[in-house]
């Protein structure tokens, strides 16, 4: 038995705690079973952690995201706390993890599972067994960039300005995140950028074919220009398996691959940052969705995204394949036998609650353990 992996639990507001309540049973199931026994230890965040320290994340918290292993993150945010000043409002607990935690490579993957598939707006044959990986540089490139900023001219017009810049070692640090995650999925890595147009986009092609060459020829590498990947995702987008593209593009591409699974509740997503002497990578994962105020506290939020979030978690962190396997194929089968919360629902299945759907994927686990 596997003991003593760190994990810091931060639920934070709105529906972020009834669907990480969900993730704990599956973690104490694993605790039961005797498979594996996380360390864990529970925070507050965002609007919570305002309400009872004035801040969205306490000193304390951030030195506790620093020491753990993997960070497990429910959503933040909501009404109560929109006319904060920004300094203090919940999302900025997010942008101080990512930020101080160096989190810099965001992964989102897109997986269309079969009894979803009407979700999607495109045809059934081309999202049917679709499973790729989006990885977008996260912490460079024109939301950085220097100068940037609204300038007023002597004709009193204005000029707005932003500066796309990537250096070598941002290029190569994401670009070994993709192909180590191509070489433990299909083996299938495509990069992609404005080579045509932009200098910023000619390094990036550069560095990743000089990466490869030196130290991933194992791995098949591909270049595309970002708007030609856009068009693909939409015509075939199973061509894929990883895509490595900037901040900008990505924030772009990410999106749209999600839509091709075409429901919220279902995407997980998790960010690394760089790898220690061990090859431990600081990370924190959590589903895509945010808190859901229209929702919450009436047991209707779909747990699935935070434990497809938690199912990364086990394969990214702790290198727990066989285990990832079984909450991904626990989540299939509860999706199999028809079970669905309100922002799945579809005709001649049942329509469940958070703690429903909790239930019936721990009866799946008990039968694949
Ligand atoms: P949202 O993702 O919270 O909700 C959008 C819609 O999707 C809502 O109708 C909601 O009911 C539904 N939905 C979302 N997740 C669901 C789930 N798991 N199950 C069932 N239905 C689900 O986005 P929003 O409404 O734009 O934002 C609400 C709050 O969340 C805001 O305060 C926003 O700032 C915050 N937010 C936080 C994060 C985060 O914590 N990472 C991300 C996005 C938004």
């Amino acid at each position: 038995m596997t003991s003593n992996k760190k994990l810091l639990i931060l639920p934070g507001d709105g529906i972020g705690p009834e669907v990480m309540r969900q993730v704990y049973r599956v973690v104490e199931w694993f605790d039961r079973k005797r498979i594996v026994r996380f360390d864990t230890a529970e925070g507050l965040v965002g609007g919570a952690a305002y309400d009872s320290a004035g801040t969205p994340l306490t000193d304390e918290t951030m030195a506790q995201a620093q020491a753990a292993d993997a960070i497990l993150f429910g959503a933040v945010g909501g009404p109560k706390w929109e006319k904060l000043p920004f300094a203090v409002r919940p999302e900025r607990a997010l942008l101080r993890l990512r930020k101080e935690l160096g989190l810099f490579a965001n992964l989102r993957p897109a997986i269309v599972f079969d009894p979803l598939i009407g979700a999607s707006t495109l045809k059934p044959e081309i999202v049917r067994g679709l499973d790729i990986m989006i990885l977008r540089e996260l912490t460079g490139g024109v939301y950085f960039g220097e100068p940037r900023g609204i300038e007023t001219r002597a004709d009193g017009t204005r000029r707005g300005v932003n500066t796309q810049v990537y250096t070598t070692s941002e290029i190569v640090r994401v670009g070994r995140v993709a192909f180590e995650l191509g070489r433990k999925r299909k083996n299938k890595v495509c990069s992609v950028e404005k080579a045509n147009v932009m200098e910023s986009g000619e390094l990036w092609r550069e560095e990743m074919q000089t990466l490869h060459d030196a130290d991933y020829p194992d791995v098949e590498l591909t270049h595309m220009y970002a708007d030609n990947c856009a068009m693909q995702l939409v015509r075939n987008p199973k061509q894929f398996d990883v895509i490595v593209t900037d901040n900008l593009f990505g924030d772009l591409l990410s999106d749209c691959a999600a839509m091709l699974t075409g429901s919220l509740g279902m995407l997980p997503s998790a960010s690394l940052g760089e790898a220690d002497s061990t090859g431990r990578r600081k990370a924190l994962y959590e589903p895509v969705h945010g808190s859901a105020p229209d929702i919450a506290g009436k047991d209707m939020a779909n747990p699935l995204a935070c434990m497809l979030s938690f199912a990364m978690m086990l394969r990214h962190s702790f290198d727990m394949t066989e285990q990832a396997d079984m909450v991904d194929a626990a989540v299939r089968n509860t999706l199999e036998r028809g079970m669905r919360t309100t922002d799945i629902m579809q005709t001649g299945t049942a329509r469940v609650s958070t703690s429903v759907m909790g239930d019936t994927l721990l009866r799946e686990l008990d039968k694949l353990a």
